[in-house]
């Protein structure tokens, strides 16, 4: 009995802790594309040594490519227990290749999980890191406040600033791109009758609770 799915989430979302949790408790690869790219580049695959050509040039990998190297990657012996992808597939064209390749290989997707967080939260989650002038210390307004409010706990410096990733504009802006790229990707699979939506907005084992009932049914 195989299980093959995809894990999807928002930056800030929470999917890196979820996806450790379920790769532990089910034994399925998790991959992710990053990983997949640079595997494939060293161990000179066909589709790693075409993918390397792009990227030497500064040029955008084309989705013949990216396709086919997450293909190779399907295609190993490690992945006849499952599999969950992380960061693929990013469009449409690369949902309806997956789905091409998924079924020469028997290897179709079972389930798509989908953790949802708002977009205000994932802002307040992700925009709350700011850091110490004088020491470097970071802090998060949510998660590592300082003991003192405006006192730094390291040198007791009251000087903060945050960097340009972690301003709430510019997670916004990242965030919005992030959406508008899900969202199609989401009523794609919502179609096929394989999307499950979890809530996110909530503690991490309460997370885990609900993606395990929904892994356990399908196990
Ligand atoms: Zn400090």
């Amino acid at each position: 009995m195989s299980m093959n799915l995809i894990l999807m989430g928002l930056p800030g979302a929470g999917k890196g802790t979820q996806a450790q949790k379920i790769v532990e408790d089910f034994d399925i690869q998790h991959i992710s594309t990053g990983d997949i790219f640079r595997e494939a580049m060293k161990n000179e695959t066909e589709m790693g040594v075409a993918a390397k050509k792009f990227i030497d040039k500064g040029e955008l990998v084309p989705d013949e490519v990216t396709n086919g190297i997450v293909r190779e990657r399907l295609s190993q012996d490690d992945v006849a227990n499952g599999y969950m992808l992380d960061g693929y597939p990013r469009t449409i064209d690369q949902a309806e290749a997956l789905d091409q390749f998924g079924t020469e290989l028997d290897r179709n997707v079972d389930a798509v999980i989908n953790i949802h967080v708002e977009p205000e939260v994932l802002i307040e989650r992700l925009s709350g890191r700011f850091i110490c002038r004088t020491c470097g210390a970071t802090y998060h307004k949510i998660y590592n406040p300082t003991k003192v409010e405006g006192t730094c706990d390291v040198c007791g410096g009251h000087d903060f600033y945050q960097r340009e990733d972690d301003k709430p504009a510019t997670v916004k802006n990242r965030l919005d791109v992030n959406i508008k790229m899900n969202t199609p990707l989401v009523d794609f699979y919502q179609s096929k009758g394989v999307l499950h939506t979890v809530d996110g907005d909530r503690d991490i084992d309460a997370v885990y609770q609900d993606i395990k009932a929904i892994l356990n049914k399908l196990a």
